[in-house]
């Protein structure tokens, strides 16, 4: 088989287009494949596909995947045509999409890869440019959104921010908790942040939600409110963001009892920290002793890490009543501890606890999210930080929109289907 069938057949090219040369350079450790496309095959304009003249041709090239060590790289002049109606336009080619320097086959390549590893490394391994390796990832990010299923149910969803390069810039993250997948971003944390993912849905799409968990963010509330019927019994303030509150409690606590402790000398508190914001079991046995013995001397601290304890046995609860009956409980055990910021603590839960409690019974927590929030900062961990919001975005739909990224190929496994695809 002489070499220019060999990639004609390889690169499954077929009529009205041939390989009609094959340049091999070793110096350089490239091969050229030049094809063309038939002269005498009439044709048509790419957007009413009436039969038009052609008007001139233009020299593209396209990477494709590697001969063994070549860089292997398609050429051709494409045909211009001028349609009557829409003007001169560029006929499409089997093997790219337009506007791409890569085939079809590459760009699914450089996908992979970029699945492991950063643009940075990618670009290195590939021999390309940063901005042509974040080019592929951009199309293929915006082919996947495209391709998504609008009309789509999402059961139990989880709301949550994650910051930005700066402080206090933040990204609003709507999660699906049932696929464990990143469904909608969108920049800052406010009312209009959410509503977007809220008006892209229909009402049977509103209507099919059971459960929005969440912190007690006022602005995730009122748009939850706001879109969702029967917000008030699907809002779901979750377990981990309750812990936390409880444990910054214990730490404020532990912070102004051990400041009045060294006032008077004592230090018997330093280095406890820890002690206060694990949980009773995970404080290990050798620590055991000096911790028991500690919460003779620091019994403010002692109090409020009680009270956090009992809080996190809170959880599981099946009856709406039954869970009521004890948080309301603990919340009287909170008012009486003459600790101010348990007090205080105690009126944001009182105000909350509706939330609360739809969180334990429809069992609704967003551990989920949170571990989406943590594969989040392992996507920028990973990319040595963002330039700009929208690379992170745009970043984080690739790793975990569960999207479908690739360019669609055609049956023979090697051309692009030119017609369907963004
Ligand atoms: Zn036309």
């Amino acid at each position: 088989m002489r070499d220019k069938h060999l990639y004609q057949q390889v690169l499954g090219i077929n009529d009205p287009w041939q390989v009609f040369d094959v340049d091999l350079n070793p110096e350089k450790q490239e091969v050229r494949v030049h094809i063309q496309r038939k002269a005498r095959v009439p044709l048509a304009c790419p957007q009413c596909s009436k039969a038009c003249p052609c008007y001139d041709h233009r020299r593209k090239e396209w990477r494709h995947l590697d001969t063994c060590q070549f860089k292997t790289i398609l050429v051709a002049d494409i045909p211009r045509v001028k349609c009557s109606e829409h003007g001169v336009h560029q006929i499409p080619v089997p093997w790219a999409k337009q506007g791409s320097g890569f085939t079809a086959l590459f760009e699914r390549l450089v996908i992979d890869w970029l699945k492991e590893a950063n643009i940075k490394a990618v670009a290195g391994l590939m021999g390309l440019g940063w901005s042509a390796v974040d080019g592929i990832m951009q199309r293929a990010v915006k082919r996947g959104l495209a391709r998504r299923d609008d009309t789509a149910v999402f059961r139990h969803i989880g709301v949550d921010e994650v910051s930005f390069q700066k402080r206090h810039e933040y990204i609003t993250v709507v999660s699906d908790h049932d696929q464990n997948r990143v469904l909608y971003l969108a920049d800052d944390r406010k009312i209009t942040s959410l509503d977007g993912f809220y008006k892209s849905m229909n009402d049977k799409q509103k209507s099919a939600i059971s459960s929005v968990s969440m912190d007690m963010w006022p602005a995730f509330i009122n748009a939850t409110r706001r879109c969702v019927p029967d917000a008030d019994a699907k809002i779901a303030f979750d377990r981990f963001h309750v812990a936390k509150m409880f444990n910054d409690c214990v730490d404020q606590v532990r912070r102004a009892e051990n400041k009045a402790l060294l006032a008077d000398g004592d230090h018997c508190m330093a280095r406890s920290r820890y002690n206060w914001l694990r949980h009773l079991g995970d404080v290990s046995r050798k620590h055991w002793p000096d911790f028991k013995a500690l919460r003779t001397i620091a019994v403010k601290t002692a109090r409020a890490w009680a009270i956090k304890e009992y809080a996190s046995t809170l959880w599981n609860y099946i009856s709406r009543t039954w869970a009521e009956k004890a948080w309301k409980k603990l919340l009287g055990w909170m008012s009486r501890s003459r600790l101010p910021a348990m007090v205080k603590l105690a009126r944001t839960i009182r105000k909350h606890l509706w939330g609360i409690i739809n969180a334990i019974v429809l069992t609704a927590s967003n551990g989920k999210s949170e571990s989406m929030n943590s594969r989040i900062q392992k996507v920028k961990s990973r990319s040595n930080g963002f330039r700009n919001r929208e690379r992170f975005r745009n970043a984080i739909y690739f790793h975990l929109g569960a999207l479908d990224l690739y360019p669609s190929l055609n049956k023979d496994g090697l051309t692009y289907v030119t017609h369907t695809d963004s």
